[in-house]
């Protein structure tokens, strides 16, 4: 076969076109908004997606050529240099006491006893001591682990979400990162007694806060730039692919494979059949496209629900969660520290976006369980293991949106500045706050609020409203929020502005009742929306987890429900960390065996907690912001 030669006009033509096409395939990817209408009627959600997404996730499964997740990351880290500082043997403290706290955020004792038989849940409850707690004022990871890592809570860190709201009206908002906040950790207070620590992808732990041990920092690290203690270690983990911030990217190798292909087929039909059979080789370039349209939909992402069959258990395993089982596993294993800890993130995605596919769920609990027993299996007799979540998860079929209802009722109006009342950003679960431009109005709306019931169920729609002057006394009581709303578990309260209720409108549908709570016309929609059947996200919920387990432990089982703020206090108290005065919980001597709680006094100091410094904004990164965009956490 002689090859063609292309004539310059030819060629021009062919670059034209491909560059058309690349231009449709960016299309096809950016703008299949314009397909909305289509691609979220319930006969396309129902019956035309999930065949198609059954075959994506086949084809994804066999592309994924580099073998089991969970032995490659086991492959990678094997050989990951571990910093000297937890290799060095103890000193005078090599027959104390150490701790490890595995924080699975989003995990509920509810979760476990689903998905069970969890053997090694079920071990730890049967040889330790657990029990549920209440989580902060509002049950968001961000002011939750901080109050688990600090044991103070968000009226006196000012630590109430991923942002917080400045002075001044209408509220702004500011982003935080771990310089803004008051309160040491428990690990920067051993650190300062010169203990060995380490602590892996922890929430707020950016920019560092050890000197001497190691930390590999959460969210609001920069992943191109140095996010662990000691520096080193940054590259050392980038090298083997891993990534603090929150990574579900999908891997679109199905449909990267059939672009390809569209684009191949369509240069080798332009050089070479063109000339003779230009329909059909134009029906082939069609049919090609059509299929790759159709499944590009399948891989779009609805309504920021993760549904596309790229976005699977396994992907987000992959990213996060076996790096960080390996890592922890080889510094576990060392002699040299006190305190280690790892958090865990993938529990509570897959609550946000798959929280009602149990199958889904329960693999991360099964995986979760087996990393807790390889903990299990390698703690010696000076080793507690000690297991935490910030809250749970839960998923509500309707929603009470606030700002809704705030200009339902004219405290809310289109100007912010004139309003009398603004609804801060939600916790994504049950629970949203109030700012007033007014104190005097607290007393007020608090009445109105917990009068309502819901037209459709003659139950009452606010379980409780907690004013700002119950809250705990703190340096940062008064930024809190003038109120704040609980609901019944039926209801999530959300508190977006304008212009989100366009948007996600098609997650919602409009039961037909004529009440101002179903019909109301704002410019956030009605104060109480429906979620859609096909909707499978779900948020958080207040309870959250907590078990110690260990030889000094007393095999008490489960034991009362305690207040989150107690958790700090107790794990110091077992490490002989002294502790400020002002904290606002207590240890839980309790728990431990009569000659350990002897020797572990209690030992209380004069440290109280700071008002929190003006907030550093510029320290996160645009993709930390998106990965927050993405959980729902920022307007
Ligand atoms: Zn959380
Ligand atoms: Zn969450």
């Amino acid at each position: 076969m002689t090859p063609v030669k292309l004539h310059p006009k030819k060629a021009l033509l062919a670059f034209v076109l491909l560059a058309l096409m690349l231009a449709g395939g960016l299309l096809c990817f950016r703008g299949v908004e314009l397909y909305r209408d289509v691609f979220q009627s319930s006969l396309v959600q129902k019956r035309v997606l999930p065949p198609l997404r059954a075959v994506c996730s086949a084809v994804e499964r066999a592309l994924q050529m580099r073998g089991d997740p969970a032995e490659r990351a086991a492959r990678l880290y094997r050989d990951l240099p571990i910093p000297d500082s937890l290799q060095r043997p103890l000193g005078s403290s090599a027959d104390k006491s150490r701790l490890f706290l595995l924080c699975l955020d989003g995990a509920s004792w509810i979760d476990v006893d689903t998905f069970g038989p969890l053997p090694n849940f079920e071990r730890l409850r049967r040889e330790g001591v657990w029990t549920r707690h209440d989580s902060t004022l509002l049950p968001i990871s961000s002011c939750a682990w901080n109050a688990i890592d600090t044991g103070y809570l968000p009226e006196q860190t000012g630590v109430l979400g991923f942002q917080r709201p400045a002075a001044g009206w209408p509220p702004r908002w500011e982003t935080i990162s771990a310089r803004d906040f008051a309160a040491k950790t428990l690990a920067q207070r051993l650190d300062e007694k010169g203990e060995i620590t380490f602590t892996v992808n922890l929430l707020n732990s950016y920019p560092e806060q050890v000197k001497r041990g190691v930390l590999i920092g959460g969210w609001w690290t920069d992943p191109k730039g140095v996010f662990t203690t000691p520096p080193e270690l940054s590259e050392a983990l980038r090298r083997r692919g891993y990534t603090p911030l929150l990574d579900w990217q999908p891997r679109l190798r199905l449909l990267g494979l059939l672009w390809a292909l569209w684009i191949g087929v369509t240069l080798v039909l332009l050089r070479l059949g063109w000339k003779k059979r230009r329909s059909e080789a134009l029906v082939a370039i069609a049919v090609l496209a059509f299929l790759s349209l159709l499944f590009s939909m399948a891989y779009w992402k609805s309504n920021r629900e993760l549904r596309s069959p790229a976005y699977r258990l396994e992907t987000l395993l992959e990213n996060q969660f076996y790096p960080s089982e390996q890592i922890v596993l080889r510094m576990f294993e060392q002699p040299g520290w006190r305190f280690g800890a790892v958090h865990l993130h993938e529990i509570d995605t897959l609550n946000h976006h798959r929280y009602r596919e149990e199958e889904t769920r329960r693999g991360c609990y099964q995986e979760t369980d087996r990393f807790l027993g390889a903990l299990l299996d390698r703690a010696d007799e000076r080793t507690l293991v000690a297991v935490v979540s910030d809250h749970g998860g839960a998923y509500y079929p309707k929603v009470f949106d606030l700002p809704a209802w705030l200009y339902a009722e004219g405290y809310l109006s289109d100007d912010p500045a004139a309003s009398r009342a603004i609804a801060l950003h939600e916790a994504s679960a049950n629970v949203g706050a109030i700012r007033l431009k007014e104190p005097s109005l607290a007393e007020e709306i608090k009445e109105r609020l917990e009068s309502l019931t819901d037209p459709l169920t003659g139950t009452t729609i606010v379980k409780r409203v907690v004013l700002r002057s119950e809250l705990h006394p703190g340096p940062a009581k008064e930024q809190m929020p003038d109120l704040v709303v609980e609901t019944d578990p039926e209801y999530m309260v959300q508190a977006y502005e304008r212009g989100y209720w366009q948007k996600k409108f098609r997650r919602f549908k409009s039961p037909p009742v004529d009440d101002p709570l179903y019909a109301a016309q704002t410019p956030y929609g009605p104060p109480i929306k429906v979620h859609q059947d096909w909707y499978v996200g779900g948020h958080h919920a207040r309870e959250g987890l907590f078990a110690l387990w260990g030889p000094p432990l007393g095999k008490l089982g489960e034991v009362e429900k305690i207040p989150i703020e107690d958790i700090a206090p107790t794990l110091m108290m077992a490490l002989d960390v002294p502790f400020p005065e002002d904290l606002p919980g207590q240890p839980h001597s309790d728990w431990f065996v009569q000659e350990f709680a002897a020797a572990h006094p209690v030992q209380k100091i004069q440290d109280p907690v700071r008002p929190a410094p003006p907030p550093v904004t510029t320290e996160v990164s645009p993709e930390t912001l998106q990965t927050l965009e993405a959980l729902d956490y920022l307007k």
